[in-house]
Protein backbone atom coordinates (compact mmCIF):
# COMPACT_ATOMS: atom_id res chain seq x y z
CA UNK A 1 0.00 0.00 0.00
CA UNK A 2 1.36 3.35 -1.42
CA UNK A 3 1.13 6.32 0.86
CA UNK A 4 1.13 9.75 -0.17
CA UNK A 5 3.97 10.94 1.39
CA UNK A 6 5.35 8.07 -0.74
CA UNK A 7 4.45 9.80 -3.60
CA UNK A 8 5.77 12.84 -2.76
CA UNK A 9 8.96 11.44 -1.17
CA UNK A 10 9.20 10.40 -5.38
CA UNK A 11 9.33 14.52 -6.47
CA UNK A 12 11.65 15.27 -3.47
CA UNK A 13 13.86 12.38 -3.18
CA UNK A 14 15.65 10.58 -6.10
CA UNK A 15 18.60 8.98 -4.80
CA UNK A 16 21.12 9.60 -1.55
CA UNK A 17 22.54 12.82 -2.89
CA UNK A 18 19.04 14.23 -2.49
CA UNK A 19 18.51 13.37 1.09
CA UNK A 20 22.00 14.93 1.85
CA UNK A 21 20.84 18.02 0.48
CA UNK A 22 17.65 18.57 2.29
CA UNK A 23 19.14 17.38 5.59
CA UNK A 24 22.22 19.49 5.08
CA UNK A 25 20.31 22.34 3.88
CA UNK A 26 17.88 21.91 6.74
CA UNK A 27 21.48 22.14 9.10
CA UNK A 28 22.49 25.31 7.19
CA UNK A 29 19.32 26.73 8.25
CA UNK A 30 19.67 25.60 11.49
CA UNK A 31 22.45 28.42 11.33
CA UNK A 32 24.68 25.21 12.08
CA UNK A 33 28.94 26.04 11.97
CA UNK A 34 29.50 22.57 11.53
CA UNK A 35 28.12 19.57 9.74
CA UNK A 36 29.77 15.97 9.21
CA UNK A 37 27.94 14.06 6.45
CA UNK A 38 29.04 9.97 6.73
CA UNK A 39 27.61 7.18 4.34
CA UNK A 40 28.15 3.56 3.71
CA UNK A 41 27.46 1.79 0.70
CA UNK A 42 26.97 4.56 -1.43
CA UNK A 43 24.68 6.39 1.24
CA UNK A 44 21.61 3.20 0.30
CA UNK A 45 22.65 1.60 3.88
CA UNK A 46 23.42 4.67 6.04
CA UNK A 47 23.31 7.99 5.89
CA UNK A 48 24.37 10.31 8.85
CA UNK A 49 24.27 14.14 9.55
CA UNK A 50 25.59 15.65 12.39
CA UNK A 51 25.01 19.33 12.70
CA UNK A 52 25.94 21.83 15.66
CA UNK A 53 22.65 23.72 15.04
CA UNK A 54 19.51 25.20 17.08
CA UNK A 55 18.10 21.93 17.47
CA UNK A 56 14.34 21.04 17.34
CA UNK A 57 12.50 21.17 20.74
CA UNK A 58 10.91 18.55 22.03
CA UNK A 59 7.19 19.26 21.05
CA UNK A 60 8.01 20.24 17.70
CA UNK A 61 9.59 16.81 16.89
CA UNK A 62 6.92 14.67 15.78
CA UNK A 63 5.74 17.90 13.54
CA UNK A 64 8.06 18.38 11.35
CA UNK A 65 8.05 14.89 10.21
CA UNK A 66 4.41 16.13 8.77
CA UNK A 67 3.89 16.84 5.48
CA UNK A 68 3.57 21.21 4.48
CA UNK A 69 5.17 21.21 8.30
CA UNK A 70 7.65 23.96 8.34
CA UNK A 71 8.75 26.57 10.96
CA UNK A 72 10.41 28.94 7.95
CA UNK A 73 7.64 30.76 7.12
CA UNK A 74 4.70 32.45 8.60
CA UNK A 75 2.84 34.50 6.18
CA UNK A 76 1.66 34.14 2.68
CA UNK A 77 4.08 37.50 2.10
CA UNK A 78 6.97 35.44 3.34
CA UNK A 79 6.52 33.36 0.49
CA UNK A 80 8.04 35.85 -2.20
CA UNK A 81 10.96 36.45 -0.50
CA UNK A 82 12.32 33.41 1.51
CA UNK A 83 15.40 33.43 2.79
CA UNK A 84 15.63 30.23 4.08
CA UNK A 85 17.07 27.30 2.00
CA UNK A 86 14.04 25.35 2.80
CA UNK A 87 10.48 26.44 3.19
CA UNK A 88 7.89 23.92 1.48
CA UNK A 89 7.84 21.42 4.79
CA UNK A 90 8.56 18.43 2.74
CA UNK A 91 12.38 16.66 3.12
CA UNK A 92 11.77 15.37 6.30
CA UNK A 93 8.03 13.61 5.77
CA UNK A 94 9.54 12.34 2.14
CA UNK A 95 12.24 11.11 3.86
CA UNK A 96 10.43 9.19 6.46
CA UNK A 97 8.13 7.80 4.28
CA UNK A 98 10.58 5.93 2.31
CA UNK A 99 13.39 4.75 5.07
CA UNK A 100 14.16 4.19 8.68
CA UNK A 101 14.97 7.50 10.33
CA UNK A 102 16.45 8.13 13.79
CA UNK A 103 16.96 11.55 15.09
CA UNK A 104 18.95 12.82 18.19
CA UNK A 105 17.82 16.78 19.06
CA UNK A 106 18.93 19.36 21.54
CA UNK A 107 18.01 23.07 21.76
CA UNK A 108 20.24 25.27 24.31
CA UNK A 109 17.35 26.00 26.06
CA UNK A 110 16.54 22.04 26.71
CA UNK A 111 17.99 20.26 29.41
CA UNK A 112 17.69 17.16 27.73
CA UNK A 113 17.52 16.04 24.11
CA UNK A 114 15.55 14.10 22.33
CA UNK A 115 15.52 10.68 20.67
CA UNK A 116 12.81 9.85 18.38
CA UNK A 117 12.40 7.16 15.13
CA UNK A 118 10.31 6.85 12.34
CA UNK A 119 10.10 4.41 9.81
CA UNK A 120 8.25 4.21 6.53
CA UNK A 121 6.08 7.58 8.02
CA UNK A 122 5.23 5.88 11.46
CA UNK A 123 6.27 6.81 14.84
CA UNK A 124 8.54 3.86 16.39
CA UNK A 125 9.86 5.76 19.81
CA UNK A 126 9.91 9.22 21.48
CA UNK A 127 11.84 9.18 24.75
CA UNK A 128 14.63 11.56 26.25
CA UNK A 129 18.36 11.43 26.07
CA UNK A 130 21.37 13.22 27.23
CA UNK A 131 22.82 15.11 23.94
CA UNK A 132 24.64 17.73 22.91
CA UNK A 133 23.02 20.60 21.45
CA UNK A 134 22.54 20.51 17.71
CA UNK A 135 20.80 17.55 15.52
CA UNK A 136 21.71 14.20 13.74
CA UNK A 137 20.24 11.51 11.51
CA UNK A 138 20.79 8.46 10.83
CA UNK A 139 18.65 7.57 7.45
CA UNK A 140 18.77 4.10 6.87
CA UNK A 141 17.88 1.96 3.95
CA UNK A 142 16.61 3.96 1.73
CA UNK A 143 13.79 3.14 -0.27
CA UNK A 144 13.39 -0.15 1.78
CA UNK A 145 9.49 -0.31 1.04
CA UNK A 146 9.80 0.46 -2.62
CA UNK A 147 11.66 -2.02 -4.02
CA UNK A 148 10.76 -0.34 -7.81
CA UNK A 149 12.95 2.96 -6.71
CA UNK A 150 15.53 0.78 -4.98
CA UNK A 151 16.33 -0.94 -7.84
CA UNK A 152 16.71 2.30 -10.04
CA UNK A 153 19.47 3.50 -8.06
CA UNK A 154 23.21 3.12 -8.72
CA UNK A 155 26.53 1.62 -7.62
CA UNK A 156 27.68 2.70 -4.08
CA UNK A 157 30.63 4.35 -5.85
CA UNK A 158 28.22 6.16 -8.30
CA UNK A 159 25.85 7.14 -5.45
CA UNK A 160 28.61 8.22 -3.13
CA UNK A 161 30.22 10.27 -6.23
CA UNK A 162 26.48 12.18 -6.35
CA UNK A 163 26.65 12.76 -2.70
CA UNK A 164 30.34 14.74 -2.94
CA UNK A 165 28.86 16.73 -5.39
CA UNK A 166 25.98 18.12 -3.62
CA UNK A 167 28.42 18.69 -0.53
CA UNK A 168 31.51 20.35 -2.87
CA UNK A 169 28.61 22.57 -4.01
CA UNK A 170 27.26 23.35 -0.77
CA UNK A 171 30.88 24.07 0.41
CA UNK A 172 31.32 26.52 -1.70
CA UNK A 173 28.43 28.08 -1.28
CA UNK A 174 29.23 28.12 2.55
CA UNK A 175 32.75 29.07 3.12
CA UNK A 176 31.81 29.63 6.72
CA UNK A 177 30.48 26.42 7.41
CA UNK A 178 33.07 23.18 7.78
CA UNK A 179 32.02 20.60 6.06
CA UNK A 180 33.43 16.96 6.51
CA UNK A 181 32.46 13.88 4.83
CA UNK A 182 33.07 10.60 5.21
CA UNK A 183 32.31 7.70 2.61
CA UNK A 184 32.71 4.27 4.08
CA UNK A 185 34.99 5.22 7.12
CA UNK A 186 37.17 7.49 4.69
CA UNK A 187 37.47 11.26 4.87
CA UNK A 188 36.63 12.30 1.59
CA UNK A 189 36.21 15.84 1.94
CA UNK A 190 36.83 18.76 4.82
CA UNK A 191 36.66 22.28 4.93
CA UNK A 192 37.71 24.35 8.03
CA UNK A 193 34.75 27.02 7.70
CA UNK A 194 36.68 29.93 8.15
CA UNK A 195 34.61 31.33 5.45
CA UNK A 196 37.26 32.12 2.86
CA UNK A 197 36.56 30.86 -0.89
CA UNK A 198 40.06 30.51 -1.83
CA UNK A 199 40.89 27.95 1.27
CA UNK A 200 37.48 25.90 0.31
CA UNK A 201 39.21 25.77 -3.17
CA UNK A 202 42.12 24.55 -2.07
CA UNK A 203 40.31 21.87 0.24
CA UNK A 204 37.86 20.74 -2.37
CA UNK A 205 40.37 20.89 -5.47
CA UNK A 206 43.64 20.53 -3.89
CA UNK A 207 47.28 22.54 -4.63
CA UNK A 208 47.16 22.82 -8.46
CA UNK A 209 43.97 24.38 -9.28
CA UNK A 210 44.78 27.06 -6.18
CA UNK A 211 47.67 28.08 -7.01
CA UNK A 212 46.18 28.92 -10.76
CA UNK A 213 43.39 31.61 -9.89
CA UNK A 214 42.62 35.15 -11.07
CA UNK A 215 40.24 36.54 -8.45
CA UNK A 216 37.16 38.45 -9.81
CA UNK A 217 35.40 41.10 -9.05
CA UNK A 218 33.02 42.68 -11.42
CA UNK A 219 29.63 45.06 -11.67
CA UNK A 220 27.41 45.80 -14.81
CA UNK A 221 23.77 46.34 -15.48
CA UNK A 222 22.76 45.87 -11.79
CA UNK A 223 24.86 42.71 -11.71
CA UNK A 224 27.88 41.64 -9.80
CA UNK A 225 30.80 39.10 -10.40
CA UNK A 226 32.88 37.85 -7.42
CA UNK A 227 34.56 34.81 -7.47
CA UNK A 228 37.99 32.98 -8.57
CA UNK A 229 38.71 32.18 -12.42
CA UNK A 230 41.18 29.39 -13.13
CA UNK A 231 44.10 29.78 -15.81
CA UNK A 232 43.46 28.62 -18.79
CA UNK A 233 46.05 26.05 -17.78
CA UNK A 234 44.10 23.79 -15.58
CA UNK A 235 40.93 23.87 -17.75
CA UNK A 236 38.76 20.29 -18.62
CA UNK A 237 37.42 18.25 -21.29
CA UNK A 238 33.99 18.51 -19.96
CA UNK A 239 32.19 21.45 -17.64
CA UNK A 240 32.55 19.74 -14.49
CA UNK A 241 34.43 22.54 -13.15
CA UNK A 242 32.15 25.19 -13.70
CA UNK A 243 30.39 26.07 -10.29
CA UNK A 244 28.52 29.49 -10.13
CA UNK A 245 26.05 30.78 -7.89
CA UNK A 246 23.43 32.94 -8.05
CA UNK A 247 22.57 34.94 -5.22
CA UNK A 248 24.36 32.02 -3.23
CA UNK A 249 22.06 28.88 -4.83
CA UNK A 250 23.78 26.88 -6.85
CA UNK A 251 22.01 26.30 -10.50
CA UNK A 252 22.89 24.77 -14.00
CA UNK A 253 22.13 27.43 -17.23
CA UNK A 254 23.24 26.75 -20.33
CA UNK A 255 23.21 30.52 -20.76
CA UNK A 256 25.80 31.18 -17.86
CA UNK A 257 28.08 28.87 -18.97
CA UNK A 258 28.44 29.53 -22.59
CA UNK A 259 28.56 33.10 -21.53
CA UNK A 260 31.59 32.19 -19.01
CA UNK A 261 33.10 29.92 -22.12
CA UNK A 262 32.76 33.18 -24.24
CA UNK A 263 34.56 34.91 -22.07
CA UNK A 264 37.23 32.43 -21.60
CA UNK A 265 37.33 31.90 -25.50
CA UNK A 266 40.20 34.35 -26.74
CA UNK A 267 42.70 32.48 -24.06
CA UNK A 268 41.75 28.81 -24.13
CA UNK A 269 42.60 26.09 -26.45
CA UNK A 270 39.44 24.70 -28.08
CA UNK A 271 37.07 21.62 -26.62
CA UNK A 272 38.72 23.15 -23.26
CA UNK A 273 36.51 23.91 -20.28
CA UNK A 274 37.21 26.56 -17.58
CA UNK A 275 36.95 25.91 -13.93
CA UNK A 276 35.41 28.73 -12.39
CA UNK A 277 33.46 29.23 -8.81
CA UNK A 278 31.52 32.10 -9.22
CA UNK A 279 28.92 33.95 -7.67
CA UNK A 280 26.15 36.14 -9.32
CA UNK A 281 24.49 38.42 -7.05
CA UNK A 282 21.75 40.29 -9.00
CA UNK A 283 17.95 41.47 -7.66
CA UNK A 284 16.01 38.47 -6.80
CA UNK A 285 13.24 39.88 -8.86
CA UNK A 286 15.37 39.54 -11.82
CA UNK A 287 15.26 36.03 -11.42
CA UNK A 288 12.81 33.13 -11.69
CA UNK A 289 14.24 29.90 -10.06
CA UNK A 290 12.70 26.93 -10.78
CA UNK A 291 11.54 26.09 -6.93
CA UNK A 292 10.98 22.59 -7.64
CA UNK A 293 13.19 21.00 -5.24
CA UNK A 294 15.07 18.62 -7.20
CA UNK A 295 16.14 21.17 -10.15
CA UNK A 296 18.84 23.93 -10.04
CA UNK A 297 17.70 25.89 -13.13
CA UNK A 298 16.81 29.77 -13.39
CA UNK A 299 15.76 31.84 -15.50
CA UNK A 300 16.71 35.43 -16.30
CA UNK A 301 14.27 38.31 -17.16
CA UNK A 302 16.76 40.45 -18.74
CA UNK A 303 19.34 37.25 -20.77
CA UNK A 304 21.23 40.00 -22.68
CA UNK A 305 22.50 42.28 -19.60
CA UNK A 306 23.41 38.54 -17.75
CA UNK A 307 25.31 37.11 -20.69
CA UNK A 308 26.97 40.14 -21.69
CA UNK A 309 28.10 40.97 -18.01
CA UNK A 310 29.81 37.46 -17.44
CA UNK A 311 31.14 37.75 -20.71
CA UNK A 312 32.66 40.93 -20.62
CA UNK A 313 33.69 40.52 -16.33
CA UNK A 314 35.15 37.08 -17.36
CA UNK A 315 36.92 38.25 -20.54
CA UNK A 316 38.42 41.33 -18.40
CA UNK A 317 39.40 39.92 -15.91
CA UNK A 318 41.78 37.43 -17.84
CA UNK A 319 42.97 40.26 -19.66
CA UNK A 320 44.51 42.20 -17.03
CA UNK A 321 48.22 41.68 -16.13
CA UNK A 322 48.95 39.63 -13.10
CA UNK A 323 50.33 42.02 -10.61
P1 LIG B 1 11.57 22.88 5.54
O1 LIG B 1 13.06 22.86 5.56
O2 LIG B 1 11.04 23.13 4.18
O3 LIG B 1 10.98 23.75 6.62
P2 LIG B 1 11.80 20.12 6.23
O4 LIG B 1 10.86 18.98 6.06
O5 LIG B 1 13.10 20.07 5.53
O6 LIG B 1 11.02 21.42 5.83
O7 LIG B 1 12.04 20.35 7.79
C1 LIG B 1 10.93 20.52 8.65
C2 LIG B 1 11.30 21.35 9.86
O8 LIG B 1 12.14 20.59 10.73
C3 LIG B 1 12.09 22.61 9.58
O9 LIG B 1 11.25 23.68 9.25
C4 LIG B 1 12.85 22.83 10.87
O10 LIG B 1 12.03 23.53 11.79
C5 LIG B 1 13.06 21.43 11.41
N1 LIG B 1 14.42 20.92 11.15
C6 LIG B 1 14.78 20.01 10.22
N2 LIG B 1 16.09 19.74 10.26
C7 LIG B 1 16.61 20.52 11.24
C8 LIG B 1 17.93 20.71 11.79
N3 LIG B 1 18.99 20.04 11.31
N4 LIG B 1 18.07 21.59 12.80
C9 LIG B 1 17.00 22.27 13.31
N5 LIG B 1 15.74 22.14 12.83
C10 LIG B 1 15.53 21.27 11.82
MG1 LIG C 1 14.22 21.57 4.47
Amino acid sequence: QITIDQIAAGEVIERPASVVKELVENAIDAGSSSVTVEIQEGGIALIRIADNGCGIAREDVPNAFLRHSTSKIRSIQDLSHVGSLGFRGEALSSIAAVSQVELRTKTADDLFGTHYLIEGGTEKKMEEIGATDGTTFLIRQLFYNIPARRKFLKTPMTEASHVNDVLMRLALSHPEIAFRFVNNGQEKLRTSGNGKIKDVIYQLYGRDVAANLLEIHYEKNGIRLDGFLGKPIISRGNRTYENYFINGRYIRSGMVSKAIEDGYKDFMMQHKFPFVVLYLSLPPEETDVNVHPTKMEVRFHNQQAVYGTLMEGVHKTLSEPEL
